[in-house]
């Protein structure tokens, strides 16, 4: 591999080769989106996000990542400028497409990091399963949520929202030239007892439906598309959170590749 880079994109198919084996046969693979997120995050946040989670955590483990997706299934944000969508049935097609090309060269074990949230999952979910029983490669999908249960309640943070204090955080950690704070605008989630998109609320979870445009409408008119309080995010925090993260995903990995052996 490239002592420089982890990232496929900027190895020669030299060095793809090599770390096929070096790597044990592993792959991390960053899912995102292009999507509003509020006055003060870039478009690109989902993505980010999960491409810096993954690129420490490979430098660590030594494995590589392929080039991150940076694009999702965001029909509820194209109230707002720069909201790119894509079809979800496309999205696990070109998930599937991925894996499927790497497994040829010899890659078996796939972390899908998801930038997006639980938008993301279902699909994530339809496309590792297909690999796995058509491909007979070992996928999984490392969501951020489910792996900082733990922390974030001590952190003094609610839970996920969007453009919230939590990514906002990890984005001042990770892109701190990125993040407009001055511009961010809270909107506190009202207290709920049966729904929260958080996937790890402790209270009874339905199943994630997008909002309507009209209830986007609104979110856009009173935060500028912000559903939480950005205002509480810290770079200390962000930290903090960003290496948990990428001490969990070293952990997925190696688990992995124990598997594989
Ligand atoms: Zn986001």
């Amino acid at each position: 591999m490239s002592e420089s880079s982890v990232w496929l994109q900027d190895m020669t198919w030299e060095e793809a080769g090599q770390i096929i084996e070096q790597s044990g046969k592993t792959i991390l693979i960053p899912v995102g989106s292009t999507e509003q997120h509020g006055y003060h995050l870039p478009l690109g946040t989902d993505t980010m996000v999960a491409a810096a989670v993954a690129e420490d955590a490979a430098k660590k483990a030594r494995v590589p990542v392929a080039p991150p997706l940076w694009f999702g299934w965001s029909p509820h944000h194209m109230v707002l400028p720069g909201t790119i969508t894509v079809r979800p049935e496309l999205l696990a097609e070109l998930c599937f497409d991925i894996i499927s090309s790497l497994s040829r060269h010899g890659f078996e074990n796939f972390v899908l990091i998801n930038g997006h949230r639980i938008v993301n999952i279902t699909w994530l979910q339809i496309a590792a399963e297909r690999a796995k029983r058509e491909l007979g490669v070992h996928p999984v999908i490392f969501d951020p949520a489910y792996m900082s249960k733990s922390l974030t309640a001590s952190m003094g943070w609610g839970s996920v929202g969007h453009a919230e204090e939590i990514e906002t955080s990890q984005m001042m950690h990770c892109h701190p030239d990125l993040v407009k704070i001055d511009r961010a605008v809270d909107h506190p989630h009202r207290a709920v007892n049966l729904y929260s998109v958080d996937p790890s609320f402790e209270g009874d979870t339905l199943c994630y439906v997008p909002s309507s445009p009209d209830e986007m409408k609104a979110l856009a008119e009173s935060s500028g598309g912000t559903a939480g309080e950005p205002t509480k995010a810290s770079e200390k925090g962000g930290k903090i959170y960003h290496n948990h993260l990428v001490t969990r995903l070293v952990e997925v990995i190696r688990d992995l590749q124990a598997k594989g052996n």
